[in-house]
């Protein structure tokens, strides 16, 4: 690319709102330019990073045998009633209506539409393992959209979803994604953890976050000293704003009202959000050995077979549950008694870690949850105390020492199970021929954030500093002076053999001061800059060197083979 033919609008002064160096340098230096709250328009040299970001995410997504589609963009709101998803979703999710008065949403993500495209299509378990995705526009009517290209209404996510046979298969593949989004991120050059997400802490690994480190992230993380682990502490800023209500009366009615659609619905029955109580349970921390424990399993639930023929809960003698007045309720009393807290984590395992999912996906007809009732429920002190993770603890996995580190989410791998398989109706005949829902994993990057991320990680007081595999141009040529021929004739010839070697180059050659033309350079961030001036009488060029800041003389004879 020649500058003097570019489309690169570089300003002097920051946006107004902007506060960080993502924001302020993507605008500045001509990436984006908004168009609204939360609405961005990618110009040249954005267009470029965000394609070489795709790029790699595809050639990891190919060499992970995962497939590309394309979604429409536009989707029926009938699957997200479907899936019950339309009401938790709430304001972030834009509807709209056809001319036919068809009502519609604009895809914020794309579980719903992937089921669909699959159910129906894939009938058998030996078409399955399946891993779709694509790298599209998402909408979302974010809150408070800030911070330019990290928190956007409209963005470009990857997601991809898999589709299983068994939860073991599930496993598998949930690793071999933490793998593939592991090489991206280092493939871009990005200093980051994988932590453990909200329900993570539940199962272990149900769900993780990709966190590239930096101090403007809006995640707080508890990371350890001496090994791998990490953890979001979101669990524990949710839990303190948690009001625990009054002990309830046991009011079972409260079920029969077919209106339970959200976890707040089951908290006011539950003490708490029940969500946090079972993480309680399954982290141990509430419950001894032998505290008496309900779950209920209400409508829909297919699951309770299962869990009664693991046995892993003791004896059914329920204590202050009336059966029969539960059943005609709708409610499936699951076990009380003495807990097997092994046996319970077993269950959790494959069942809660897609329980917290599963409230977010019921709806009133398929309601699969699980609450918890408890006299044993602790005091909300102990209960905030238990999810505050403190700097100084230790890591659970090895002995060194934790401490907090802010993080920007770039990446979110969760385990879906039959979350939405099941209400959705997608099922496929296993080897007895017996029908089954998908199990499934959803596996999200957050594409257009990732430009930003870059920039958060890798920029100075001067402007951007880009890594060498999401830079737009990785050299810049740069002619001080174009009236002089000799600094035109090296220049154009460099230009010619680094696009004849494929190298991404671009040459400044405009009719602009020298201290302009370098402003530029280091507001862009080139990697490199070959600065061609008055030197190149004496047969020297410059490097510029944009992440080391810099300056260093190299025979102009030499230049093509160092840059290569
Ligand atoms: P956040 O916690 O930042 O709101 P999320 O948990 O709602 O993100 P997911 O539903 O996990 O987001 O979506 C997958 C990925 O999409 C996220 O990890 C993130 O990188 C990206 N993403 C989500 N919301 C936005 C947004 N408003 N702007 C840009 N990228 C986003
Ligand atoms: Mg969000
Ligand atoms: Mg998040
Ligand atoms: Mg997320």
């Amino acid at each position: 690319m020649r500058m003097s033919q570019a489309f690169i609008p570089t300003e002097k002064e920051a946006p107004k709102d902007a506060a960080l160096p993502s924001h302020i340098y993507l605008t500045r230096a001509g990436f984006i330019a908004q168009v609204a709250s939360g609405l961005y328009n990618l110009m040249p040299l954005g267009k470029r990073v965000l394609k070489k970001i795709e790029a790699i995410i595809n050639e990891e997504m190919a060499r992970a045998g995962a497939q590309e589609v394309d979604l429409s963009f536009v989707t029926p709101a009938e699957l997200w009633e479907e899936s019950g998803r339309i009401e938790k979703f709430g304001k972030e999710l834009l509807r709209f209506r056809d001319r036919k008065e068809n009502l519609f949403v604009l895809g914020p993500t794309h579980e719903e539409m992937m089921v669909n495209l699959v159910r129906n299509r894939v009938n058998s378990y030996k078409q399955l393992p399946l891993n779709l995705y694509q790298i599209k526009t998402k909408f979302r009517d974010e809150a408070r959209p800030r911070f330019g290209l990290m928190r956007a209404r409209e963005f470009v996510m990857k997601d991809g979803y898999s589709f299983h046979t068994s939860y073991e298969d599930l496993d598998r593949e949930f690793d071999a994604m933490e793998a593939a989004y592991k090489r991206v991120l280092e493939r871009l050059g990005l200093d980051f953890r994988i932590v453990e997400a909200d329900s993570g802490a539940i199962g272990g690994s149900g769900s993780k976050e990709l966190m590239v480190l930096a101090d403007s992230g809006e995640d707080t993380l508890a990371v350890c000293d001496r090994c791998e682990y990490g953890a979001n502490i979101e669990a524990a800023r949710r839990s303190e704003r948690t009001t625990i209500p009054e002990a309830p009366e046991a009011d079972f009615n409260k079920f029969a009202t077919p209106g339970i659609k959200s976890i707040e619905d089951l908290s006011g029955f539950f003490h708490v959000d029940p969500y946090y109580t079972l993480k309680a349970v399954a982290k141990r921390a509430i419950y001894e050995e032998g505290d008496e424990v309900v779950v209920f399993f209400l409508r829909g639930c297919d699951d309770l077979q299962e869990v009664k023929a693991t046995n892993a809960c003791g004896a059914l003698d329920l204590v202050d549950v009336n059966e029969e007045e539960l059943s005609a309720l709708g409610l499936v009393p699951g076990f009380i008694g003495p807990l097997d807290l092994d046996a319970v984590r077993t269950i959790f395992d494959w069942d809660v870690k897609g329980a917290a999912n599963m409230i977010c996906g019921a709806n009133e007809a398929d309601f699969h949850y699980v609450g918890v009732d408890l006299s044993v429920l602790p005091e909300e002190a102990e209960y905030a105390a238990l999810y505050e993770v403190k700097e100084g603890d230790g890591c659970p996995v090895c002995d060194g020492k934790l401490s907090y580190t802010k993080g920007i989410e770039v990446g979110h791998i969760f385990k879906l199970g039959t979350v939405y398989s099941a209400p959705l109706g997608a099922q496929f005949l296993n080897e007895n021929g017996k029908a089954e829902p998908f199990v499934m994993g959803t596996y999200g990057m957050g594409v257009s954030r990732l430009i930003a991320a870059v920039i958060e990680q890798h920029h100075d007081e001067k402007g951007c500093v880009w890594t060498k595999t999401t830079a737009p141009y990785l050299v810049n040529l740069m002619i001080s002076n174009i009236k002089d021929e000799a600094q035109v004739a090296l220049a154009e010839r460099l230009y010619e053999a680094l696009q004849n070697a494929g190298v991404d180059v671009i040459m400044d050659d405009r009719k602009e001061r020298f201290g302009f033309k370098a402003k530029d350079a280091e507001l862009v961030g080139y990697p490199l800059t070959v600065i061609i001036g008055k030197e190149l009488a004496n047969g020297i060029v410059q490097f510029f060197d944009r992440a080391e800041d810099t300056k260093s003389d190299v025979p102009s004879d030499e230049a093509l083979a160092r840059i290569m």
